[in-house]
């Protein structure tokens, strides 16, 4: 029987980004997988937008986020020998009303970090007319497929990685064993199944079904991510992925008509180009009622801990949190900010 310190349940973003923390903290851990259960990670379009366009606000901490992400995501390229953190700059299409406000914001210091300009015509081809177009900067994506299949060859090689569905017996010892693996302690990454985790039925997560497109569209230029009700996003070879949608009642995974014809309906608003339907996918984000993330230590177990709630901007969160939660884990600090803490449910 091997012994480590901590068991991971999850090889989504979150799970993964915890590993690569323990992993270089020289943590003992395995990861623990399961090949039945769904991952969002996979589905995401993986879109970096430190901006909130409803009301022109900043993304909550994105000030913080975006330096600590970025070079995160570098590092994490060097690491696997490949790319797949993209900087790309937003191009979305203005009311009369919104030129207003964007041009006032743009002013603020505060704000010109992300409102590169706002334009009279589009850069970009095949676009419907608008009455302006801002352009943000310090957006991109992040290919989650790719970064979490190479991750997980690499968990893998090290022997790092099992491929169980974990069962969590009625009772909580001082250890946990699975396969040929003991641990001390446990953390749960499972995103949106968390909800099904009895432990965990104090918290209260809101799940959020989405879908997502693949289209194939040679006339749109790759130059930009449109977005306006809908994200328009260039990932290679004129294929872009096209989203989404939020559902609360259904969380079953399937793709739906209703979802693809939403989806549709949106993207012919916002262009002109031609283009088929190559993929349709759905996930499930791991939203938490607050739409805040879930950090922390078991109330009763002291050797159980959440690291969750992602959420909908999973890719811009997961680096910052997993070094918090990793100091966390290690000893390093003792408390967590309250707003994230798993214990404000309690
Ligand atoms: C349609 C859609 C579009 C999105 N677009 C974006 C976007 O553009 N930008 C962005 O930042 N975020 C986006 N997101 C959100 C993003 O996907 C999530 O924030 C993030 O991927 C959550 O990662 P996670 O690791 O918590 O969950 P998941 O990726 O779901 O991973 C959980 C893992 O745990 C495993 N697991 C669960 N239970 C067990 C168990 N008992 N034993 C073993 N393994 C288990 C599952 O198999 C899975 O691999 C989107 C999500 C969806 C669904």
């Amino acid at each position: 029987m091997k012994e480590v310190e901590f068991l991971i349940v999850g090889q989504g973003l979150a799970g993964t980004m915890l590993a690569f923390e323990l992993l270089e903290r020289n943590i003992s851990f395995r990861l623990v997988s399961s090949t039945q259960k769904s991952k969002a990670s996979v589905v995401a379009a993986g879109m970096i937008n430190p901006l909130v366009f409803k009301r022109l606000t900043k993304s909550w901490m994105a000030d913080q986020l975006m330096p600590v992400m970025r070079k995160r995501y570098r590092e994490l390229e060097q690491k696997l020998s490949s790319s797949f953190f993209y900087e790309k700059k937003i191009l979305k299409p203005l009311s009369e009303q919104e030129t207003l406000l964007w041009n006032e914001k743009m002013e603020k210091p505060d704000f010109a970090t992300y409102i590169e300009a706002v334009l009279p015509d589009s850069p970009s081809d095949a676009v419907a007319e608008s009455y302006a177009f801002g352009m943000v900067k310090e957006s991109g994506y992040v290919n989650l497929a790719v970064f979490l299949s190479l991750a997980e060859q690499y968990f893998r090689e090290k022997d790092l990685l099992l491929d169980v569905d974990f069962q969590l017996n009625e009772e909580v010892h001082t250890y946990f064993e699975v396969a040929d693996t003991k641990a001390q302690k446990i953390v749960f990454c499972e995103g949106y199944h968390l909800a099904q985790n009895t432990l965990f039925r104090f918290v209260k997560m809101n799940p959020a079904k989405g879908e997502v497109l693949q289209i194939y569209a040679p006339g749109l230029s790759e130059e930009f991510i449109l977005n306006k009700r809908v994200f328009v996003l260039p990932v290679g070879n004129h294929r872009f992925k096209v989203g989404s949608t939020y559902e609360w009642d259904d969380l079953s995974e399937k793709t739906t008509e209703k979802g693809r014809d939403s989806i549709v309906e949106r993207l012919e608003n916002l262009v002109t180009a031609k283009y088929s339907i190559e993929e349709h996918w759905a996930g499930v984000r791991p939203t938490v009622s607050d739409r805040r993330p879930l950090l922390g230590v078991h109330p009763q177990h002291k050797n159980v801990f959440s690291f969750n709630g992602l959420g909908t901007k999973g890719v811009m969160l997961a680096p910052w949190f997993a070094r918090l939660m990793a100091d966390y884990l290690q000893g390093k600090s003792n408390t967590l900010p309250a707003e994230v803490d798993l214990n404000r449910f309690v």
